[in-house]
């Protein structure tokens, strides 16, 4: 470790205040941010902050990330969750683990972990600052902003997925264009009058995933559409998704020919509505033309197969992601030009890059906070060990 060394962070999200809680106190760090540090950690889990995920397999933890699950291997084996509970309980936190693997402080509180995490850097210097700039020459890295420059011994990129890369212009960093992930989709069809209804496990074919659709007034939304907006989120838009609708309720025509047998006198919207909210039920057969009051007796083969084939290939056409409903970005810093033992720049020594800044994402559950303080355990122990 290098006495008198000077590290600058660049960002003060999860990424960068974990960085800096975990490097040598002989340090001297300064940590550049030009909003409220740890701000970014305050809408996390709903306010609670799931703060990772009890997955213990690392490479199970690792499918968990739609890019840059391979890349993660090193950090994910080394820095676990287990490894970072017992961080955060070391610094006052105690976790708790759900049913469904998220873990969230006992407290259940994002303002208590940002609170945890900010006694822990007060010896570092924050500079409410953006930096604009950064080149590196003989002496070091030099920082710009629009009225300082600062001149460092290493820096630490710790800027998000949502941040502005032109900083990393002069560096010749390849990044990967930045696409909104974990999110709603806004359709073709206008759903607003089902806004609320949720569909119960259906499955969709592209992505052979299987969960709640929920409708919204934008479009669509629930696990399984965040799930699949970061699936496709390199995807061209717009794009077409097939649900079966019918999933874990009926498999074949037949069965649902002696359905409409057995109900003989029945209305189709009221034999349906046993299988999909009723709201929908009319929607769905206003749309493909049928007559809701016909009984099953009157349903004959032909609007009985139009009927279950649509509800077993129910297409949506996707327009855009939904606006600013992101919840990470997908892309970001190349990992071909990074570390992943230590997450420093391959071709630039001491130049770091830690959190979603990189082309790393992960689906809900905790899984991108992880990324962020496996990824500071690394950097802070390659800077500590650093000749
Ligand atoms: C609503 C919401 C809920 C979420 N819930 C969860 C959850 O429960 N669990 C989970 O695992 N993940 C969750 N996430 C994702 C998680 O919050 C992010 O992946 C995580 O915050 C990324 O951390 P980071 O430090 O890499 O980047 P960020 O949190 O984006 O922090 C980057 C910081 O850098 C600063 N910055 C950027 N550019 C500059 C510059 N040029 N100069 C100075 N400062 C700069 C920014 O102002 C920012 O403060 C959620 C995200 C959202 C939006």
């Amino acid at each position: 470790m290098v006495l008198g060394c000077r590290v600058a962070i660049v960002g003060a999200g999860p990424a960068g205040i974990m960085t800096a809680a975990l490097l040598s106190k002989e340090i001297d760090i300064t940590i550049f941010e030009h909003k409220s540090p740890l701000a970014s950690i305050l809408p996390t889990g709903g306010g609670k902050c799931n703060i990772s995920n009890l997955e213990s397999d690392f490479k199970e933890f690792a499918k968990n990330y739609p890019r840059g699950e391979k890349f993660l291997y090193s950090i994910l084996s080394r820095y676990t969750s287990e490894y970072t509970l017992e961080y955060f309980k070391k610094i006052g936190i105690e976790t708790v683990a759900l049913d469904n693997g998220k873990i969230f402080p006992q407290k259940m509180s994002s303002k208590f972990v940002r609170e945890r995490l900010l006694a822990q850097i007060k010896g570092c210097k924050i500079e409410k600052n953006e930096i604009k700039k950064i080149t590196k020459n003989d002496s070091g890295f030099i920082l710009k902003s629009s009225n300082s420059k600062y001149l460092f011994d290493r820096v630490v990129i710790a800027i998000g997925g949502h941040a502005d890369f032109s900083i990393l212009n002069d560096l010749d960093i390849k990044i990967i264009p930045p696409k909104p992930a974990l999110t709603g989709l806004c359709t073709a069809t206008n759903y607003s009058s089902l806004s609320g209804i949720v569909l119960k496990n259906v499955f969709n074919f592209e992505t052979r995933l299987s969960g709640d659709l929920l409708f919204t007034h934008f479009g669509v939304s629930g696990p399984i559409v965040f799930k699949i907006s970061s699936l496709k989120a390199r995807d061209d838009f717009p794009y077409w998704l097939k649900f079966d609708l019918l999933y874990d309720k009926l498999q074949d025509l037949k069965d649902f020919q002696q359905i409409l047998n057995d109900n003989s006198k029945k209305e189709i919207k009221n034999i349906l509505s046993k299988y999909l909210p009723q709201n929908f039920v009319g929607f769905f057969l206003e749309k493909i033309g049928v007559n809701p009051v016909l009984k099953g007796s009157e349903i004959n083969s032909k609007i009985r197969n139009l009927i279950f084939d649509t509800l077993k290939n129910y297409q949506i056409q996707v327009l855009s992601p939904r606006p600013d409903g992101e919840t990470v970005m997908a892309g970001g810093v190349d990992l071909k030009q990074v570390n992943p033992k230590t997450l420093e720049c391959k071709n630039i020594s001491g130049l770091y890059f830690v959190g979603e800044v990189l082309n790393i994402d992960g689906f809900c559950g905790g899984f991108n906070l992880q990324n962020c303080w496996s990824g500071a355990f690394a950097v802070a122990e390659s800077i500590n060990s650093s000749g």
